[in-house]
């Protein structure tokens, strides 16, 4: 595939566009793990050499998630399987941070009512806030008597395939009151299955949160500049240089817009969701939103890393 012509911006990362040496000067790699590392149930092919050849040169290793539908050890077992080796503290998914964000910032005492499923409120009660709803939520019609709960402070929402009228209303009722709030795991409006299909992401479970209460939510994912911090305050040594960090992600709206806004480097890889037309399209835009949605490289694969770290 050739390089682009027309700007400085997604070049395709190789050893003829200094590569070796972009490699090289990156001390930590931020990675999302689906369409990056693996599609479903397979791995991208090269991905566990990477991985071994990153681990092998001293670079730190950040597995950076949207999914809030996996704990941090079920991110390192779904790994295992596929030969990847990582250990739980290299992973921030949406699930974790948002507790993070209730526990640590928000300073919550007072319960979460939470549209998700049982990993996510796993990973809310194992950071010590008290949890209600989930994929178990009482469903009682009509709407009128169901019951709410004086504890709640938090509405949280998440990947939800559980969502419904009762559970939307619920969310709204809670709303009510302007000190509860009100935040949401992630933006990602849609995800792609196998065989063509398309399914509903959190943000769009958010969006008719947001339209029924009339208010915005907070998100902790990527885009945000949430999770980076995350990392800079738990990670082990050395807080992020984003001068000597990389991200690397294959949607554009949420990866390489993080990317932007903690002003690293970034790197999109073409085995997911975004396209390179797409990025390309970004690039010719004049609207400086879709401009900060342009990578500084692309790569058909994470396995084109290989050539890279060689040498
Ligand atoms: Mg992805």
């Amino acid at each position: 595939m050739a390089a682009l012509s027309g700007g400085v911006r997604c070049r395709q990362l190789s050893i003829g566009s200094c590569g070796r040496e972009l490699v090289a000067a990156v001390d930590t790699f931020l990675l999302d793990c689906d369409g990056v590392l693996w599609n479903g149930p397979r791995a991208i092919r090269g991905a566990a050499e990477v991985l071994l050849g990153l681990k092998a040169r001293g670079k730190r290793v950040y597995f950076v998630s949207n999914n809030c539908s996996r704990s941090r050890d079920a991110v390192v077992a779904k790994l295992a399987t596929l030969g990847l080796a990582a250990e739980p503290e290299q992973v921030y998914g949406t699930g974790y941070c948002s507790a993070l964000y209730l526990r640590d910032i928000a300073r919550l005492r007072r319960k979460v009512y939470v549209l998700g499923s049982e990993a996510l409120c796993g990973e809310l009660r194992a950071a010590g806030l008290r949890v209600t709803g989930g994929p178990q939520d009482a469903e009682e019609l009509p709407v009128s008597i169901c019951a709410l709960d004086p504890e709640v402070g938090a509405v949280l929402v998440g990947y939800d395939e559980h969502f419904s009228f009762v559970r939307l209303a619920k969310a709204c009722s809670y709303l009510r009151d302007p000190r509860c709030l009100f935040v949401a795991t992630d933006p990602d409006p849609w995800h792609p299955l196998v065989g063509g299909t398309a399914v509903p992401g959190t943000g769009s479970l958010t969006a008719a949160v947001e339209v029924a209460s009339g208010r915005k939510a907070e998100v902790i994912g990527k885009p945000s500049r949430f999770m980076f911090d995350c990392i800079n305050e738990r990670g082990a040594g050395e807080p992020l240089d984003p001068a000597r960090t990389l991200m690397i992600g294959d949607r554009l709206d949420t990866d390489i817009l993080f990317g932007s806004n903690c002003g690293v480097q970034t790197v999109l890889t073409l085995t997911g969701v975004s396209t390179l037309q797409e990025a390309q399209d970004n690039m010719a835009s004049t609207c400086l939103d879709r401009q900060r949605m342009v990578p500084n490289f692309y790569v058909d694969s994470i396995a084109d890393f290989l050539l890279l770290l060689t040498g």
